[in-house]
C-alpha cells in the first residue's frame, strides 16, 4: 500500500518537514505564518495548563509549538539581519511586538508554573534525565525571576519597574546615538589633516560636499563621532589640537556638558534605582545579585576578587606599557606630558616602529578558500568529522551551504555561511541557529546553523581576502557554530548553546580563535594548510609570522587594565550602590567610577571625562552586572586550549583525543549541566588564570 504523497504547505514558513526555504519566502508570508503559529502556542498553553504535569502531557506539546514558533520567526529574523528590504523590514517589525508580547505573557502565567512546581516535586522528576531535569529547574528559575512568585500587591510595581526599564534603556541608547550624530566638525585649513589616511579623507570630503547645513560652503573635510571617522583621526591625526577637540567631543556625549534633553546622567541614576527596587521585590540585595542567579558566577564577592586578581596581575605589564609610551613620545613626538587624547596616536606610531610589517601584507596569504580549507582542516582534525560543500535553497548567490559528518558517514549537522558584507546586512559577525538538535519520535533532528560575517567581497577578480582579524572572527563564530552543531542533548531547551550560562557562551568561541595564532595551522606545511599567497600560492613565512606573534600582545597589559576598570565598576554600580543615598544626580556614580580608576588604571581620563554616560552595554543593553563574562568566559578558553597546547611536543596541537574530550565535556552537553561541571569533567580541575596570563605574555619573566 502506497502512503498518499504530503504537499508542501503553500507558505514556506509554516513548513518545518526541511530546510527553511529560503527561495521562496516573501515578506507577504510572515504575518500569516506567525499569526497561525502564535495561535498554535496560545492552544497549547491552554491546553497545557490543564495536562497532567508530566514531561510528556505538559512539557512536549509546549516544546513543539514553541519549536515551530522559534523556527518560523529565526527564518525571518534572519533574512532582516541579511536581507533587509523595506517590505520585509515592515513585516518584521509588525510582527516583532506581537512576539514579545506572547514571550511576555508566558513569563507570568501562573498556571504555567504552579504546573511546573507539580512537576518539580512529582515523583516523575526523579525519573526524568538530567538534562530534562535541568530544562524544568531552569524553567522555574525564569518564572521567578520573571516576577511570577511576587504575591498579588508587589506585582504592579514589578512589572511597572519592568516597563520603566525597558524605556529608559531605550532612551540610554537613543541620547547617546541623537548626540553622537549632532556633532561634527569641519576642517577647511589642509595643513591640519597630516597623517590621517588617505581612504578617511576621502570619506571627510565627500561628508563635506553633501553636508545640508552648510549650503553656501561645498569646502573641507568633514569629520564626526562615528567609529570609522573619529578613530582614524585619534590614531593617525598629527593635529594635536584636532584630536582633543575630537575626544573632548566625544567623552562629553550624552552627558551635562552638552544638551539637557540627551543628558543620560538622570537616566543612570533612575536604572540603578529601579534595578535595585525590582531585586529587593524579589528577596536579593542587589540587582548584580539578580544577574548573576543564571550565571556561572556565584555571588558579587567572587566576581569582585576575580577581577581584582586579573588587574593585580596585569598591573606590572600595562605600568610598563605605559612608561614605554610616555618615553616614546616624549622622544620621539615631542610630546612631554601624554593625555588621553595622545594616547592611540602615540601607540600607533610606536607600533609601527617596532613591528614593520602591515595588515595587507598579512591579507595577501588568506584567500578565502584557503583561509576555510584551513578551518576545516582544524575542525576535521580535532573533532574527527568530514566537512564538504553541499546545495541547499539561500536568500543570496553569495551564501554557501556545508555538511558536516562524522567517521561513519552519519550526518551531524550543516549550515550557511554567508561571508561577504552588503549594504543590506547588519554589522559585525554572529552566529544563529536555523534548526536544533532534539529527539523527534523515532528519529533525532539534526542541527542547522547560520555562520554571517561581513568581509571584503572579491575585486579585481581575485578571490577574497581576509584579514587575519576577518580569519580569527571567521574561527570565533565557527566555534559557537560547532558549539551548536556538536551536541548530543535530544531536548531543544537545552541542547546546544540552550541553557548555556551567559559568561560561559564565549567559552567555544573564544577557544577556535587561538589556533589562528598556531604556526602548525596557518604554516601551510602540510597540505590543506591555512595560508597560500594569492598570487604565488606560496605558504606564509616564518619570518612574517614572527613578526605577527611579536606585535599580538602589544600593549596587552593596558587593554587588559582598561577591561577590569570597566567590569569592575559594572559590577560595583550594580552591587553595593544605593543611588537613594549617593548625593545628586551623577556626583555618586562619577565617585564611585574615581575610586575604581585609582584602584586600577595606569592612565586616569580628564575629569570631564563621562565614559559611564556612553556605556551603553550596562544601561542600553543587556550587559548590566554582566561585563565581566569576556573575561571570564576568556580564562575558561584559554584554560581548555592549554591542554590542546599540551600535546603539542607529543601529539601536536590538533590532537583528536583532546579534541574527544572537548567535544564530549564541553561541546556536546550544551545546557544539560552547569558549565562549571563541565569545565571540570574536560580539564580535571577548576579552571585556572594561568593560561589567559601566558597568551596575553603577562608572565613574570
Ligand atoms: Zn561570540
Amino acid at each position: 500500500m502506497e502512503h498518499p504523497v504530503q504537499k508542501p504547505p503553500p507558505n514556506p514558513l509554516l513548513d518545518f518537514s526541511g530546510l527553511p526555504r529560503f527561495a521562496e519566502i516573501l515578506p507577504e508570508h510572515v504575518s500569516p505564518a506567525i499569526d497561525a503559529l502564535l495561535a498554535r502556542a496560545r492552544a497549547a498553553t491552554a491546553a497545557a495548563e490543564k495536562a497532567a504535569p508530566t514531561w510528556e502531557d505538559f512539557v512536549l506539546p509546549q516544546e513543539d509549538a514553541h519549536e515551530e514558533l522559534g523556527r518560523a520567526w529565526g527564518q525571518v529574523s534572519h533574512l532582516h539581519g541579511v536581507m533587509d528590504t523595506p517590505p520585509l523590514r515592515e513585516a518584521y517589525n509588525e510582527n516583532l511586538p506581537k512576539i514579545s508580547q506572547y514571550w511576555t505573557e508566558l513569563g507570568q502565567n501562573l498556571r504555567l508554573f504552579a504546573k511546573y512546581r507539580e512537576l518539580k516535586a512529582s515523583p516523575a522528576f526523579a525519573q526524568l534525565g538530567g538534562a530534562r531535569r535541568r530544562a524544568v529547574e531552569n524553567a522555574l528559575r525564569d518564572f521567578q525571576l520573571s516576577g511570577a512568585e511576587l504575591d498579588a500587591a508587589k506585582k504592579p510595581r514589578f512589572a511597572a519597574i519592568q516597563e520603566e526599564l525597558a524605556k529608559l534603556g531605550a532612551k540610554f541608547s537613543e541620547n547617546l546615538l541623537d548626540a553622537t550624530k549632532a556633532w561634527s566638525i569641519v576642517v577647511e585649513d589642509e595643513s591640519r589633516l597630516a597623517g590621517i589616511p588617505a581612504d578617511v579623507l576621502l570619506a571627510a570630503k565627500e561628508a563635506a560636499e553633501k553636508d545640508e547645513t552648510r549650503p553656501d560652503s561645498k569646502r573641507g573635510w568633514k569629520f564626526t563621532l562615528h567609529m570609522p571617522s573619529y578613530f582614524p583621526v585619534l590614531q593617525y591625526a598629527e593635529d594635536r589640537d584636532l584630536r582633543a577637540t575630537l575626544y573632548r567631543a566625544s567623552a562629553t556625549r550624552a552627558s551635562e556638558f552638552g544638551r539637557p534633553e540627551w543628558d543620560n546622567t538622570p537616566i543612570i541614576g533612575r536604572i540603578l534605582a529601579l534595578r535595585r527596587e525590582a531585586a529587593q521585590l524579589l528577596g536579593y540585595a542587589s540587582h548584580a545579585e539578580v544577574s548573576l542567579v543564571p550565571k556561572m558566577a556565584q555571588s558579587p564577592a567572587q566576581v569582585l576578587e576575580f577581577l581584582r586578581d586579573l588587574a593585580r596581575r596585569a598591573r606590572p605589564f600595562a605600568e610598563k606599557d605605559a612608561a614605554e609610551l610616555r618615553a616614546f613620545a616624549r622622544a620621539e613626538l615631542g610630546i612631554d606630558e601624554l593625555q588621553s587624547w595622545d594616547v592611540a596616536y602615540a601607540s600607533e606610531k610606536l607600533r609601527a616602529s617596532r613591528y614593520s610589517f602591515s595588515d595587507q601584507d598579512l591579507k595577501q596569504y588568506f584567500p578565502e578558500d584557503t583561509a576555510l580549507t584551513g578551518l576545516f582542516r582544524v575542525v576535521e582534525s580535532i573533532f574527527e568529522l568530514s566537512i564538504t560543500e553541499s546545495k541547499a535553497a539561500t536568500w543570496h548567490e553569495n551564501v554557501r551551504f556545508w555538511e558536516a559528518r562524522d567517521r561513519n558517514g552519519r550526518l551531524v549537522g550543516q549550515f550557511y555561511t554567508d561571508l561577504y558584507a552588503r549594504d543590506t546586512k547588519r554589522g559585525g559577525a554572529w552566529m544563529d541557529d536555523a534548526i536544533g538538535r532534539r529527539r523527534k519520535g523515532a528519529g533525532i533532528q539534526t542541527p542547522v546553523a547560520y555562520l554571517n560575517c561581513n568581509f571584503s567581497p572579491p575585486v579585481g577578480g581575485k578571490p577574497a581576502l581576509f584579514s587575519h582579524d576577518e580569519v580569527i572572527t571567521l574561527f570565533h563564530e565557527a566555534g559557537h557554530g560547532l558549539h551548536h552543531l556538536l551536541t548530543r542533548v535530544e531536548d531543544l531547551a537545552v541542547s546546544g548553546m540552550n541553557g548555556v550560562e551567559w559568561d560561559a557562551v564565549e567559552l567555544p568561541s573564544q577557544f577556535m580563535e587561538n589556533f589562528c595564532w598556531e604556526w602548525d595551522v596557518l604554516g601551510g606545511a602540510k597540505p590543506g594548510g591555512m595560508t597560500a599567497h594569492v598570487d604565488t600560492g606560496a605558504p606564509l613565512p616564518r619570518e612574517l609570522f614572527d613578526k605577527m606573534i611579536a606585535a599580538k600582545n602589544f600593549q596587552s597589559g593596558l587593554a587588559t587594565l582598561r577591561q577590569v576598570e570597566f567590569a569592575l565598576f559594572d559590577m560595583r554600580v550594580y552591587a553595593d550602590f544605593d543611588p537613594a543615598t549617593a548625593g545628586p544626580a551623577g556626583a555618586g556614580v562619577q565617585a564611585l567610577l574615581d575610586e575604581v580608576r585609582r584602584e586600577v588604571a595606569v592612565m586616569v581620563p580628564p575629569a570631564w571625562n563621562r565614559f559611564q554616560n556612553g556605556f551603553g552595554h550596562i544601561f542600553g543593553g543587556g550587559y548590566a552586572a554582566g561585563y565581566y563574562s569576556y573575561k571570564w568566559a576568556e580564562v575558561l578558553s584559554a584554560d581548555a586550549y592549554s591542554a590542546f597546547e599540551e600535546m603539542r611536543g607529543s601529539k601536536g596541537i590538533l590532537d583528536a583525543g583532546t579534541g574527544q574530550r572537548f567535544r564530549d565535556e564541553i561541546l556536546a552537553v550544551g545546557g544539560s549541566r552547569p558549565a562549571a561541571e563541565s569545565f571540570r569533567a574536560f580539564r580535571g580541575r577548576e579552571p585556572r588564570v594561568d593560561a589567559l596570563l601566558r597568551h596575553n605574555g603577562m608572565i613574570p619573566a
